[in-house]
């Protein structure tokens, strides 16, 4: 019941546009949505839009994620650097793209969301998936260069240290635009002298990248 879900949900995405990549395409046929969203939501997973996971956070719509995803250019063996675990779903994706030829890190603040993706990844057999606590703003140093880096939280501009952690020819994907208002998908590639090339991808909705080099948390 679940499985004929997520069938109709890849076939729509296919037909919608969203999904063009057959590995990318693969990897919504193999991830478990509904292992990655809490429990009283399962009958939702394989709805198009995104759900609470707690602490004020989302799992992003799958026709989002589809986008961020397909502008990434993802592709086998790449090294990827997430900022924002949030339930790991994400993460499960891009791990079912790269393979373990690749490597997955994912960086979130919220440390009872950390350990939700940790498990969740776990359960489904993405236990590679290196999941850490800390400020995604600040990249993740010991493992840059990074070949592609996705932002799944908006931030008022592209954090530096993560323009610096970016491999020449990587490609790094951000909601970028004001706080608890529309953003816009921004693509950067990095050239070989350094310069960057931008694409902007319309419109979209995300709860706000929080720390050193995005914005100041509230009491909300
Ligand atoms: N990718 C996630 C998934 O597949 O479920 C959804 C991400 S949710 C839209 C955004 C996440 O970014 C939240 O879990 C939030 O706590 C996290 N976040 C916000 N600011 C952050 C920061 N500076 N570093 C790491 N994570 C951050």
């Amino acid at each position: 019941m679940l499985e004929e879900a997520r069938e109709r949900l890849v076939q729509s995405l296919v037909r919608w546009g969203y999904l063009r990549s057959p590995r990318i395409i693969e990897a919504f046929r193999r991830v478990p949505r509904h292992e990655f969203v809490p429990k009283k939501l399962v009958d939702e997973a394989y709805a198009d839009h995104p759900l609470p996971i707690g602490h004020g956070q989302t799992i992003s719509a799958p026709s989002m994620i589809a986008i961020m995803m397909e502008t990434l250019e993802l592709r086998e063996g790449l090294r990827v650097l997430e900022i924002g675990a949030g339930s790991g779903y994400n993460a499960a994706l891009v791990a079912e793209v790269v393979g373990k030829r690749g490597e997955v890190v994912t960086i979130e603040r919220i440390p009872e969301l950390a350990s939700f993706a940790r498990e969740n990844l776990k359960r489904t057999g993405y236990s590679w998936v290196k999941v850490v606590v800390g400020d995604g703003t600040l990249g993740y140093p010991d493992g840059a260069p990074w070949d592609r880096i996705l932002v799944t939280a908006c931030a008022p501009q592209i954090p530096q240290p993560l323009i610096e952690q970016l491999a020449v020819e990587g490609v790094l994907g951000a909601p970028v635009g004001p706080e608890h208002m529309y953003q816009t998908w921004t693509v950067v590639k990095k050239r070989a002298d350094g310069k960057l090339e931008k694409r902007e991808h319309g419109g979209c909705a995300f709860v706000p990248l929080i720390g050193a080099h995005g914005w100041k948390e509230k009491a909300y």
